[in-house]
């Protein structure tokens, strides 16, 4: 059966496409090992694509900005993913129906491919599921993966560590909290963009843009030798759109220039061996029966402060080691 979604795939068959996302996707541990199978069989055609991070606050304008940016790379003849990676949200199943409808211009282009967030729960979480869609969409000759993530939270580490370029979408008033906004977004954006740059917010996205202009002159340089850029954009009157895509090129070059990137995605995979081990062993032992009979006994003496945390910890660690 993967023979056929290996075939289908590199020929650009969306169906395929989709049926291969949806093994990637499912939770039962068949489907995990075929998936894997088929991932390996993909590997050889994938590493070929652009891959982008877009993330900001619900309501700052991502879908209207991906639609517009997803057009504009139709234009210049590339074909572009959408994968939205939620982890917080519950939003699956009528989730397909709400990404279209989001950005229904792209979603009805040839050339593009919308996949919504895949509801957690299997090896890995969310997160490895999109990585693993990614790889798919590869392979079926996407040229550009855009990865969205909702919302400025816990996703974001995630989602860094599986793109090559990150997009932070900011609104025209964010200027004024530039100390509230949350350094570790600021550390792992590429290109820094205020949105709705248009009518009565033109003026506040000009003050924002020179501000973080000079917020991130004080930050270093990244490893990879690039320095973050702050761009304004407005997706409604279709405005800095170009430039947008002119930045992202400019990263790219930058980049292979220096020869990182190959060297950054295979750091990128040692560091997603690690966030799998991570988010299996701690799902391991918070699934633990003897764990879980426990854990209660040992919260109470910990909140009553008759027991320390750390030795509570030890002996529930014990429980679990002595539980195989
Ligand atoms: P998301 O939640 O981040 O995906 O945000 P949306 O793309 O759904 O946009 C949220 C709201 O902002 C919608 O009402 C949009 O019409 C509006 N919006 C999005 N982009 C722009 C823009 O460039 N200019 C203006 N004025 N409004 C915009």
């Amino acid at each position: 059966m993967t023979e056929d979604y290996s075939e289908g795939i590199i020929k650009g068959s969306r169906r395929a496409l989709a049926k291969a996302m949806s093994l990637v996707e499912s939770s039962r541990e068949s489907d995990f090992y075929q998936s894997q199978q088929l991932l390996l069989k993909m590997l050889p055609h994938t590493g070929n694509s652009l891959r982008i991070g877009i993330t900001g606050s619900p309501g700052v304008g991502k879908s209207t900005l991906i639609e517009e940016f997803g057009l504009h790379l139709i234009e210049q003849g590339k074909r572009v993913a959408v994968l939205a990676v939620d982890p917080s949200s519950r939003r699956s199943g009528g989730s397909i129906l709400g990404d279209k409808v989001r950005m229904p211009r792209l979603a009805r282009e040839q050339n593009a491919f919308i996949r919504p967030s895949p509801s957690g729960g299997a090896l890995g979480g969310v997160a490895r599921k999109t990585r693993e869609c990614m790889l798919l969409c590869e392979a079926a000759g996407f040229d550009v993966i855009i990865v969205e993530t909702v919302g400025v939270g816990q996703s974001e580490t995630e989602v860094s560590s599986m793109v090559d370029l990150f997009m932070v979408l900011l609104l025209p008033n964010a200027g004024d909290e530039i100390q509230g906004i949350k350094r570790g977004i600021m550390e792992v954006a590429d290109l820094v963009v205020i949105t709705k740059s248009d009518g009565e917010y033109v003026l506040k996205a000009e003050e924002a843009r020179s501000r973080f202009k000079s917020a991130l002159r004080l930050m270093l340089a990244k490893p990879n030798g690039w320095r973050p850029k702050v761009l304004t954009t407005s997706a409604v009157e279709a405005k800095g759109i170009n430039d947008l895509w002119t930045a992202c090129r400019e990263f790219y070059e930058n980049v292979e220039r220096r020869s990182f990137l190959k060297d950054m995605r295979r750091g990128q995979s040692k560091e997603w061996l690690h966030q799998i081990l991570n988010h299996e062993l701690l799902r391991t032992f918070y699934h633990n029966e003897n764990v879980l009979k426990k854990l209660p006994e040992f919260e109470k003496l910990v909140f009553e402060q008759e027991m320390l945390p750390a030795s509570a910890a030890a002996e529930l660690l014990k429980v679990f080691k002595t539980s195989f």
